[in-house]
């Protein structure tokens, strides 16, 4: 008799499991990782197997059978991952489980199965009947004849010789075909961009000596702890990584690949897809729910032996694991920001040092923690002998602000790549036409009712909207509070910029890269594309603009507003600053016409500013690891963000101290309480937000989870929104 524990996939916190569950024969076979229908009390539930046991400590009349097992269910390595972030970032086994679980499981959506179609094979009859000459109607001739070149479905026949499915049956009748039920297979479509090269480049000296030092780490012991692949901007870290995966594949394991938001990496995809062909399995957040369960699928049942996909993709089911690349490795995406919060970076490393497998992390710009930490590979050099693009900083505490918001020597030189008909990419951090709207006459400034923030103009919609809650309201051509009619809008969008650099550069087409814009049909990769299409073309956007794209005509990158995230109270605003800009200089000079960089910017002597522009990430991180020795930020500490919000500034006081106090008492002896600090109202909720900067960061995550466990079970904190973030952001 065998003993199942089973955590149900509910997300009611009351429901504490596991429970044990009597293992019939009938069943077959049941282990950790098996997804059951399970009889609770009067319901019937979904969960999945924690553990195998041999006996409970409830007696044997207490135990019910499960119902029936449920699709494929998942691996036992990922139960246990599953279950570690559960703990690990303070969330619940259900929502922890849900990561690694197929697709749809235990959320009503178990709709998602295999596609099963109908498909039909040629039989000796039926080759024979073609051959003599056998009376046929024409369209059972066509039939066959496709048939002739193998085993089709119903759907392809009816695409290629327009056959339907009564032909079919009677060809069945007669013995000439033979037909049988076949999962199909749901491609996922239009993931990749450009026309990746097919065949591996001769490597250059240096990638040849990043792929040998990686190779020589595989099966050693402390390959999942990590290596950082620094290489600079078009130094060629996807040729590195294609060839460690290969390799890889080459010794029988298999390789998970994560990239930034797959939308804004079309190209990198591509390039995997091209080279790795149908081995890859790519997982993104544009898949429609059955072409996800295949590829999931496809990487369970051993069929993809590569999984390319962003942060989720690192639960991607692949037995005998040998590798995980994390490409851009600096990118915000890797953090979740829903429950749970957990970190693709850090889960990679669990996963890497629990089978094995080596764990690469790759960018231009690495994060404190990574170049503190880990062992490094470095790529000094752009492929091609290009040499950095040289980069000017542009003062703009100097400029006349009637010049508006491009420095007169960004027009020289967007100027001077239209007359040399080549590319610029210029970015500014904000959509929308102006983040200002006043009234000349009174001074009144249009804010979010819901949001204690500027609502920003947002011309080709006619609208005033709120970037937090998209609160939207029309264009007013008056003042609400006086009447009058002279409205300013000030500041600068993307739109804005749009239509100045158009008006200005004509006739050389723009082309505008921002949420707005990527929304639209053909999305981010249709405007990259179009982009890559002209001879001669502007790319003005937000961020996104400056993520790892490789367009080898652009020969200026112009940043508008570098200090918009110096601006930010963070501790990391001088990192991402860093980061941001070093990315988008990287996107300039990528052939031999050479480039150049303008960062205009109100602190130029800040250090993401001067390092960047030198393009020197060892002396910005050690400086900035120096200044996070000094204040106790991380790595050289851990942070816990509790996040607190209600409707009612009391009720969201009342909590905030509550938890603070329990707080307190709990954590370990070092941990320090930061807050309650107050955050800027947003949607219509007042928040508050405490701080836990502690040495010791098991102890304080669990004193944390069970101190706000505790209170919940108490409903001390009914009407009050509640988020735990480890590692926050
Ligand atoms: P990174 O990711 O480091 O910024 P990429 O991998 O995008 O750099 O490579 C930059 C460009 O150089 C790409 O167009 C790539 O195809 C090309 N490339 C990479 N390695 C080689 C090589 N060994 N020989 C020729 N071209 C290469
Ligand atoms: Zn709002």
């Amino acid at each position: 008799m065998s003993i199942a524990r089973v955590e149900p996939l509910t997300t009611a916190r009351a429901l504490r499991g596991p429970f044990d569950y009597l293992i019939p024969e009938r069943l077959g076979e049941v282990g950790v990782g098996t997804v059951l229908e399970v009889p609770f009390g009067r319901r019937r539930i979904t969960g999945v197997v924690v553990e195998m046991a041999e006996r409970s400590d409830l007696p044997p009349e207490k135990l019910a059978e499960p119902i029936r097992v449920v699709g494929t269910g998942t691996t036992p390595d990922l139960v246990d991952l599953g279950r570690w972030i559960a703990e690990e970032y303070c969330s619940t086994p259900a929502r922890g489980l849900g990561l690694v679980l197929p697709p749809g499981t235990g959320t009503g959506g178990e709709r998602t199965r295999f596609r099963v179609e109908k498909s039909s094979r040629i039989t000796e009859a039926g080759r024979e009947a073609l051959d003599n000459g056998a009376r046929l109607g024409a369209k059972q001739k066509l039939a066959l004849t496709q048939l002739l070149e193998g085993e089709l479905t119903g759907r392809q026949i009816a695409a290629r010789a327009g056959v339907d499915s009564s032909t079919l049956r009677r060809l069945e009748e007669r013995g000439l075909i033979e037909r049988r039920n076949v999962n199909v297979r749901r491609r996922p479509t239009g993931a990749g961009v450009g026309n990746a090269a097919t065949e591996a480049p001769a490597l250059t000296g240096d990638q040849r000596a990043a792929v040998d030092a990686l190779v020589a780490r595989l099966g050693d012991l402390a390959a999942g702890e990590g290596v950082l692949l620094n290489g600079v901007t078009g130094s060629g870290k996807t040729e590195v990584y294609l060839a460690v995966v290969e390799e890889v594949l080459a010794r029988g394991r298999t390789a998970i690949v994560l990239v930034p938001e797959i939308g804004l990496t079309p190209q990198a995809v591509g390039r995997f897809q091209a080279r790795l062909g149908d081995r890859v399995a790519v997982l993104h957040s544009a898949l429609s729910a059955g072409q996800r369960f295949d590829e999931w699928q496809r990487l369970m049942s051993g069929e993809a032996t590569v999984c390319v996909g962003p942060r989720s993709a690192v639960f991607a089911p692949l037995g005998n694991l040998g590798l995980i690349v994390i490409d851009e490795e600096h990118d915000s995406s890797y953090k979740q920001e829903g429950d749970p919060r957990y970190d693709a970076r850090e889960v990679a490393r669990r996963r890497a040092t629990a089978t094995g497998s080596l764990l690469v992390l790759g960018t231009a710009t690495p994060r404190p923690e990574s170049w503190e930490r880990l062992d490094r590979i470095d790529l000094p050099a752009r492929v091609d002998g290009q040499s950095m693009p040289p980069v000017e900083l542009v003062d703009m505490r100097e400029a006349d602000p009637r010049q508006g918001p491009i420095h007169r020597r960004t027009w020289e030189a967007l100027a001077e790549v239209r007359e040399k008909g080549q590319k610029a990419i210029v970015m500014i951090n904000r959509r929308g036409f102006a983040p200002w709207l006043t009234c000349r006459t009174c001074g009144h400034h249009w804010g979010c009712p819901n949001c204690d923030v500027s609502l920003i103009v947002h011309r080709e919609s006619g609208q005033l909207i709120c970037h937090h809650c998209n609160h939207a309201e029309p264009l007013p051509g008056r003042c609400s509070e006086c009447g009058g009619t002279t409205l300013s809008q000030t500041g600068a969008g993307t739109q804005r910029i749009e239509r100045l650099l158009a008006e200005e550069l004509a006739p050389m087409p723009v082309f505008r890269l921002d949420a707005d814009t990527s929304a639209g049909p053909g999305g981010h990769a249709g405007i990259l594309s179009a982009f890559d299409r002209e001879e001669s073309a502007v790319l003005v956007g937000t961020q996104m603009v400056a993520k790892g794209h490789d367009f080898p005509e652009v020969t200026l990158a112009a940043i508008l507003d570098a200090d918009a995230t110096l601006r930010f109270p963070d501790f990391r605003a001088e990192e991402r600053t860093f980061s941001l800009v070093t990315q988008l200089a990287g996107r300039s000079g990528r052939s031999r016409a050479g480039g150049r960089v303008i960062v205009q910017t109100l602190a130029p002597n800040a250090p993401s500013m001067s390092n960047a522009a030198t393009h020197d990430s060892a002396s910005f991180l050690a400086g900035e690891l120096g200044r996070r020795r000094e204040l106790g930020y991380p790595p050289y500490s851990h942070l816990i963000r509790v996040q607190l919000a209600a409707e009612g500034e009391p009720d969201v006081d009342r909590a905030a101290g509550l938890v603070a106090d329990r707080l307190a008492e709990a954590l370990p002896p070092g941990a320090e309480i930061l807050g309650p600090a107050p955050m800027f109202r947003a949607r219509n909720r007042y928040r508050r937000r405490i701080l836990i900067r502690s040495g010791t960061r098991a102890e304080s995550i669990a004193a944390v989870h069970s101190t706000i466990e505790a209170l919940l079970a108490d409903r001390a904190l009914r009407k009050i929104t509640l988020a735990i973030d480890v590692d926050p952001q």
